[in-house]
């Protein structure tokens, strides 16, 4: 899988941090351990840019969920008229319209979402595009031979990289029905990303994360959710519902992914930009 060094690069001050918690060691071992927080400044690659798209949906009661989640609901908590000012209550599921799964959403031993470290939010993009194929078969996926095409194309994956697949499912999102594409017996039709490319990406490249257009990292049909049970516990990220993706350049783009900062989080709704 992933180098050690590598993970443990990723993880050492939640590790620390975490064992200190877990041996009862109190809010002033903490603060030594660390001093600036998670909140630090970091080094990313130089990037000037002229262009930046949203590939974030916009999220309200109707966008699509995955089915069983609980609804996203707004409840207006003070409005102009009566109150001099306006500001709304919500409660939603963490994984509703484009949103972060972090590692501990399938990792009991992963990174919560206000753990992931800076450097690996704001990273270079490689979109690999399966919109023809998933024409033919909603049901496609990204496969390694999809990402050695991208290679021989763009060059080989910037390390560090979040590798987005764009299927053309994001432009169906404004339609439950046509978002899920469910059969007759319930099963979802959608793309995703296969095992063997996600095996391929943590053990040949180094990557932060991987990305979708549809509901989720594995495809419609799958039942053992293989692609989260085997990315997320190497502590990269994961990006489900992004939007527009085929607005972005293949190779070049650098993206920005606005997870939110809440304690003890497995993800939640994400702004994410892309420059370039
Ligand atoms: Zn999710």
């Amino acid at each position: 899988m992933c180098p050690p060094r590598t993970l443990e690069s990723m993880r050492s001050p939640e590790i620390s941090r975490r064992h200190l918690v877990k041996f009862g060691l109190g809010a002033a071992a903490l603060a030594v351990a660390l001093p600036h927080g998670t909140t630090h400044a970091a080094t990313v690659q130089r990037t000037s840019f002229r262009n930046v798209a949203d590939l974030t949906h916009v999220l309200g009661t109707q966008f699509p969920l995955f089915p069983g989640s609980a609804p996203f609901r707004v409840q207006q908590a003070v409005v102009h008229d009566k109150d001099g000012y306006y500001g709304n209550i919500l409660n939603y599921w963490e994984h509703s319209g484009t949103h972060m799964d972090a590692p501990v959403h399938f990792a009991p031993n992963g990174l919560y979402v206000d753990q992931l470290r800076v450097e690996n939010l704001v990273v270079p993009a490689a979109v690999i595009n399966i919109t023809e194929k998933v024409r033919r078969d909603p049901d496609a996926v990204v496969t390694t031979d999809d990402i050695r095409g991208w290679e021989r194309r763009y060059g080989r994956l910037p390390d560090n990289a979040a590798i987005l697949m764009a299927s053309g499912w994001g432009q169906r999102a404004g339609s439950v029905e046509a978002f899920r594409n469910t059969d007759g017996s319930g099963v979802m039709h959608f793309p995703g990303f296969g095992k063997e490319a996600i095996d391929f990406l943590l053990t040949e490249r180094r990557i932060s994360g991987i990305g979708v257009d549809t509901l989720s990292l594995d495809h419609g049909p799958s039942t053992d959710f293989a692609v989260h049970y085997t990315l997320l516990p190497t502590n990269r990220w994961g990006l489900e519902n992004l939007a527009n993706l085929e607005s972005i350049p293949p190779r070049g783009a650098t993206l920005f992914v606005g997870a939110p900062k809440i304690a003890s989080g497995s993800g939640g709704p994400t702004r994410v930009m892309a420059v370039w």
